[in-house]
């Protein structure tokens, strides 16, 4: 039977609806949302090898958790019903019940047993005193009646009940694979990782530790963008630099589209001489340049290259990087199978003032200090500092206007954003 491999996208997944010209933000995402698909197709996979896949398929418990009633504490078990009015002398019954070990007989009403935290309750015994609360004697314990029926213990399935979901499609973390080990999951079904190529284009972009020469700039987008894609906790594919060749990039697209799922470019996507990427996806593939009410970011060159999505960044490394976090990563979030990602923001309150126009979202480069918002002094895009200076980013609303120091404003740290 031949490999069922996901569907690709459609050409024109890309095309905004007509007669649009500034477009918002909320709009561009909403329509990204839309459009997007799983593109990776998924594998079998140990628990052991499980930690930040994304889960393909609901898990149900194989076992309850817990799996039978057990003591939460370290004391004595006895059955509730054979207690009296006041104070409570029982003895003991020879034997215990740990963790590992359980009783194996039953204990007699009006008898207590040793129990260990973990302890398998046995047979006759439905409620446990804590050590500290009791009197020890030579074969006997006393303590102060008030206990309630069950007290200190743990009932089976009161966690989770044989059968029941347990994990739904999505990021797996730590905690997640805890759940699956104390329900008896060994395997599962994830997404395979989705492969990410990065190109930068342009002549005067040289590698980090190359020498200088006039009109050189090292290429910064490279290495942020691999590293990104990589802690979104996908497989980044490192394409090079193209020059700003038209030839030369076709062949690098090629390239990209036959070891990638999807193609992140930076430079060369507006509508300049040099702008060859955009040039390029225009003639040859499917493109469309979305114009983006946002600052940082000039257009956003979107296209189909060999059925590969591209998304052809800014040059800029900050609007790059903010491009990548605010469209390219939910939308890499469809394709991986991981579903749309919204960041989580927190609104604080601003450490600094600003005015800026309306109609147009803005994102800064910003930080918490003191429990309020800074934000990098300067907005220039070209200034890489403030990404490092950075934590996060602050979101001003399309509407906002002037920004008081006082007012919240929504602040995402670059964690929120999977960095
Ligand atoms: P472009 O979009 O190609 O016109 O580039 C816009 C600006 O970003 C120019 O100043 C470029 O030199 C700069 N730039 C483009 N790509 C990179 C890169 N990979 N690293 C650093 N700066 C870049
Ligand atoms: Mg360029």
């Amino acid at each position: 039977m031949p490999k069922l491999t996901p569907p690709t996208l459609r050409d024109d997944c890309f095309a905004l609806p007509a007669g649009v010209d500034w477009v918002p933000v909320d709009q561009a995402l909403a329509f990204l949302k839309e459009n997007m698909q799983v593109v990776t197709e998924t594998e079998s996979i140990g628990l052991a090898h499980a930690n930040g896949r994304i889960l393909a398929r609901q898990l149900a418990a194989r076992v309850a958790n817990p799996p039978r009633a057990n003591s939460a504490v370290d004391g004595y078990g006895f059955a509730f019903s054979s207690l009296g009015d006041g104070d409570q002398v029982l003895p003991l019954v020879s034997g215990r019940s740990a963790a590992g070990t359980p009783f194996s007989g039953s204990v007699p009403s009006g008898y207590a047993i040793r129990i260990l935290t973990g302890g398998v309750l046995p047979e006759g015994v439905d409620t446990v005193i804590l050590q500290e609360d009791v009197t020890i004697g030579e074969r006997e314990i006393a303590f102060h009646s008030g206990l309630k029926t069950r007290a200190n213990t743990r009932q089976p399935s009161e966690d989770v009940g044989e059968g029941g979901v347990v994990l739904e499609k999505g990021r797996i973390r730590a905690g997640d694979l805890a759940l699956c080990a104390a329900v008896g999951i060994a395997e599962m079904q994830v997404y395979k990782p989705l492969r990410v190529a990065v190109l930068s284009t342009g002549d005067e972009l040289i590698e980090a530790g190359e020498t200088p020469h006039e009109g050189s700039i090292f290429d910064a987008n490279r290495p942020m963008l691999l590293a990104a894609v990589e802690n979104f906790g996908y497989t980044p594919i490192d394409m090079g630099r193209a020059r700003d060749d038209r030839a030369h990039l076709r062949q690098c697209l090629d390239k990209a589209a036959e070891s990638a799922d999807v193609i992140l470019t930076s430079g060369g996507a507006s509508a300049g001489d040099e702008d060859h990427l955009s040039a390029l996806l225009n003639e040859e593939g499917a493109m469309q340049m979305w114009r983006i009410a946002v600052k940082p970011g000039r257009p956003l060159a979107l296209g189909m290259w060999k059925g590969k999505p591209v998304f052809g960044l800014p040059g800029n490394p900050v609007a790059a990087l903010v491009c990548t976090l605010i469209f390219a990563r939910p939308a890499m979030g469809v394709m991986a199978g991981e579903g749309w990602l919204e960041p989580q923001g927190f609104e604080m309150p601003a450490n600094f003032e600003k005015r800026k126009k309306a109609g147009r979202r803005e994102y800064l480069r910003a930080r918490i200090r003191d429990g309020k918002v800074e934000v990098f002094p300067s907005e220039g895009s070209g200034r890489i500092s403030g990404l490092s200076w950075a934590d996060g980013l602050v979101e001003l609303s399309d509407e906002a206007q002037v920004i008081a120091p006082g007012d919240n404003v929504r602040y995402i740290p670059y964690c929120s954003f999977g960095l």
